[in-house]
């Protein structure tokens, strides 16, 4: 029978539902019946990211297309509920983080391990990316519950770790993790970092953990973000005025002889030029940001005999990650902090536009905690 112990009387999610663009709706969704080994999992916390901005704005016709969906794919919540048989290794009560996309049942890609690049899945749809009309409907973290099917990859949380931690854990510190690996930064590597949103930051943090010589770089209004980038081991927080690129590459020569590896974690167009300008001959430009419409210099790449690599998510990461999470917070270093604003459910908008630079907030990680609801009135600032 399915372990349902810990539903007590609640038999509804509410939803924070994109039925198009701009248009946020607060809805509440049946509880799904479970099957054998799916969950259903009560979300403590999930992401906010500043790209979904786009997202919400409606920039991207397929997802408008899926409308309603559910934003979300950093989530960490308690699991309430088992199918029957469960085929899990968690229980109810169990804190846990899903991830946001899964194998399919058989392709190239799935079959090698990298399922992010399914083929059977060419619209990389995932937690978050899914429509509603897909039962049973629970498919994003801006909810009080999401829904776990069979196929997907559950990791159990280190009791040794707080929710903030857990949730930066799961998520960006994994990037982090497997972007520093996939490009092969190590000990004595130099490296810039462009970008120091919660991303960069992971990036840095991780490479200066692998031993590598880390700059982080950013622009006037990323100086909180920056002096995070010093605590989190970088040799240098630098920023960049627009337009005066000479006086940053001066800047990091001081610091640097040369640049081995420059991650573009910004998205900016401009980042893209000034990666090929700081990295040295022969040396790597990891990309792992979305800037759709940027122009590629190929004549520079050429001139400087620089190799681009694209990395994307994390497969077979998170649990390495939050295993990493527990190591720096036993050093000292809590990842939790780099949370500076928490929203109800009800502000995922502004939440969208506070992680995204457009209010006067300057926050490093936005999240939604779908309990503030109760227990701060209108939510807010952390
Ligand atoms: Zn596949």
């Amino acid at each position: 029978m399915a372990d349902t112990s810990t539903l007590g009387g609640s038999r509804a999610a509410t939803a924070v539902v994109y039925k198009g663009p701009e248009v946020f709706h607060l809805d509440t969704i049946s509880l799904p019946e479970l099957g054998a080994g799916e969950l259903l999992v009560e979300i403590e916390m999930a992401g906010v990211d500043g790209s979904e901005l786009h997202m919400f704005r409606g920039e991207f016709d397929h997802l408008n297309k899926r409308a309603p969906l559910i934003f979300g794919d950093e989530i960490i919540g308690r699991v309430v509920a088992t199918g029957s048989p469960s085929e899990r290794d968690v229980a109810v009560g169990d804190r846990v983080t899903v991830e946001a996309r899964w194998p399919c049942a058989g392709c190239l890609m799935c079959d090698r391990g990298q399922y992010y690049l399914c083929e059977n899945n060419p619209n990389r749809e995932g937690y978050g990316q899914i429509s509603m009309s897909k039962a049973p409907g629970l498919w994003g973290g801006y909810a009080t519950h999401v829904f776990v099917p069979k196929a997907a990859l559950v990791y159990r949380v280190p009791d040794e770790l707080d929710l903030g931690s857990a949730l930066v854990g799961c998520s960006v510190l994994a990037n982090g993790l497997r972007w520093n690996n996939y490009a092969g930064i190590g000990a004595g590597d130099r490296v810039a970092v462009l970008g120091p949103g919660p991303q960069g930051l992971a990036c840095a943090a991780v490479a200066h953990r692998a031993g590598a010589k880390v700059i982080v770089i950013g622009v006037e209004h990323d100086s909180e973000r920056l002096a995070a980038a010093t605590r989190l081991g970088a040799e240098a927080a630098l920023i960049l005025v627009p337009g005066d690129e000479d006086r940053l590459l001066d800047q990091v020569r001081e610091v640097f002889d040369e640049v081995d590896y420059v991650i573009e974690a910004s998205g900016a167009t401009s980042a893209k030029a000034l990666a090929t300008r700081l990295v040295r001959h022969q040396g790597t430009i990891v990309n792992v940001s979305v800037s759709a419409s940027a122009p590629v210099d190929w004549m520079a790449l050429l001139r400087k005999e620089v190799t681009i690599m694209h990395a994307l998510s994390h497969p077979h990461t998170v649990e390495a990650a939050l295993k990493l999470a527990v190591e720096m917070k036993n050093e000292g270093t809590k990842l939790g902090e780099l949370i500076t604003h928490r929203f109800d459910l009800s502000e995922a908008a502004h939440a969208i536009q506070v992680a995204s630079f457009n209010t006067d907030e300057r926050p490093i990680k936005v999240v939604l905690v779908p309990s503030l609801a109760g227990a701060v009135p209108g939510g807010g600032p952390a």
